[in-house]
């Protein structure tokens, strides 16, 4: 049976132009891939890269305090987001048509439009278009939800905060993800008067106790108002405020509200279920080790497939789609110690496991310390930061890392390799220090603070 494609790839985001590219341009396979927005995905768009240099921008308020206790003689000025917001705009699309060349360049043929499955090898796009495909890669991404309550409807996400017409003077942040969080880091560095519901009992679930907590406190330190185990009961309009009644008794105006309580996968409509491609309980594609869903010719990879939500594993599971599908070597996608990194301020870096997750595994002994950095310390700061290393008493193996820490996801990358390679705390040990630096910490931890 001849195809129009050898592959056909829905969604040109991370995952997708990843897949794409390498499947054409390394082997010779042909390719299409079909996005409905903007090339680049949620990533590019709309997610890491404009979110990293509003952190940025949003980092320079503090910058400055610390320069006149250095013996700068300057004073803060405004922020001025017209000018930020014109410099995302040229950026972002800047990077769509870096994308977009990627493509072109590698002989991948792009369609401008939504597209959807017909049969297990065909797909139709939105004009109507039918193209056959002997595999087809679906990586559609996820997008923000908020949950439905009375005037829910006022409320913004991550995809309209990029762009809003204005900094607002006060804004109320829900969620305690990382999304949420960074985004009351941003707004608050940015001179927003910031607020965050996080309706659990700490932000940042899933991640390591002390780290997520001291995370907390010193968001608070910097004069985010985190209030904690609450969440919003209904919001009105009121004039050009947000009248927000909160299950805490309190009412409150807000001139912005943005809802970061969860993303769905994109995976309605695409024609799914007639083909027999199963998804789990949240909507995401069931997939097996090698992204390959119930429907043979048909993968799917990144968000969609809700495994772990990051860019650089949705461009890990493309390269190991392709690397089995078009390169004759079978390749699982390894999910295990992903180092990543939480941009709040302070910054958050982490490998492996949690002290409550390790300890719930094996009998371990924690190192850790906090101290406030050389240079925010000399400024008359109070920041602290943390250093953390869990290790295995059976092994002897570093089973995680946490580092609450300026640079924290410039230092977590580092030690995540030693981690992924089965370093021991010994192995840490026998490291040199670099000096003077804050991360020399983790070479030089000689006691556990605790056993576990
Ligand atoms: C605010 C925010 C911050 C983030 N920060 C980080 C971070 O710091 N580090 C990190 O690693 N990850 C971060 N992420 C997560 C990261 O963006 C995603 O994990 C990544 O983009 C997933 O890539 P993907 O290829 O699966 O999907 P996406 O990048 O979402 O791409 C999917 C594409 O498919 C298109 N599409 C959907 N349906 C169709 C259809 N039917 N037909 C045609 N096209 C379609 C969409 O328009 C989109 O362009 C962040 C996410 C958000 C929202």
């Amino acid at each position: 049976m001849s195809f129009d494609y050898d592959l056909f790839v829905i969604g040109g985001g991370s995952g997708g132009v990843r897949a794409a590219r390498v499947a054409a341009g390394e082997t010779g396979a042909k390719v299409a891939l079909a996005e409905e927005d903007r090339y680049g995905g949620t990533c590019v768009i709309r997610g890491c890269v404009p979110k990293k240099l509003m952190v940025f921008a949003s980092e320079f308020s503090g910058m400055v305090g610390d320069a006149q206790a250095f013996g700068w003689d300057i004073q803060p000025g405004a922020f001025n987001w017209d000018t930020f917001h014109g410099k995302l705009v040229a950026e972002l699309d800047r990077l769509e048509g870096v994308y977009r060349n990627i493509l072109k360049n590698n002989g991948v043929e792009s369609f401008d439009q939504r597209a959807h499955l017909v049969d297990a090898h065909t797909v139709e796009l939105a004009d109507g278009t039918r193209k056959t495909a002997k595999h087809i890669l679906i990586a559609t991404g996820g997008r923000p939800v908020v949950p439905e309550f009375p005037g829910s409807d006022l409320a913004i996400t991550s995809n309209e905060v990029f762009h809003l017409d204005k900094l607002p003077d006060s804004i109320l942040i829900v969620g305690g993800g990382y999304i949420a969080s960074e985004f009351a880091g941003i707004m608050n560095g940015l001179g927003v008067k910031t607020t965050q519901f996080y309706r659990g009992a700490q932000i940042l679930r899933g991640f390591d106790d002390e780290a997520r907590g001291l995370v907390c406190e010193e968001m608070r330190q910097n004069g985010i108002d985190v209030r904690l185990g609450t969440n919003v009961l209904e919001m009105t309009k009121e004039g050009d405020q947000i009248r927000v009644k909160a299950t805490d008794g309190t009412e409150d105006r807000f001139e912005v509200v943005m809802y970061a309580t969860g993303r769905a996968p994109n995976a309605d409509n695409l024609g799914l279920e007639a083909l027999g491609v199963e998804r789990g309980r949240k909507g995401e594609i069931v997939v097996d080790a090698y992204s390959q869903t119930a429907v043979p010719s048909i993968y799917a990879i990144g968000d969609v497939t809700d495994r772990v939500n990051l860019t650089p594993v949705a461009i890990r599971e493309g390269m190991a789609f392709v690397e089995t599908v078009f390169k004759g070597n079978p390749t699982p996608v390894d999910h295990e110690l992903i180092p990543t990194a939480i941009f709040t301020q302070p910054e958050m870096g982490t490998v492996g496991l949690g002290e409550e997750e390790a300890a719930a595994q094996e009998p371990i002994e924690v190192y850790a310390t906090t101290f406030k950095p050389m240079q925010k310390s000399f400024a008359g700061g109070t920041q602290r930061v943390l250093m953390k290393l869990l290790v295995s008493k059976a092994t002897r193996k570093v089973l995680g890392c946490h580092i609450v820490a300026p640079g924290a996801g410039e230092m977590i990358q580092l030690a995540g390799i030693a981690i992924k390679m089965g370093a021991t705390k010994e192995d840490f040990d026998r490291t040199v220090a670099v000096h003077p630096v804050m991360a020399e910490e983790l070479v030089t931890m000689r006691q556990p603070v605790r056993t576990a």
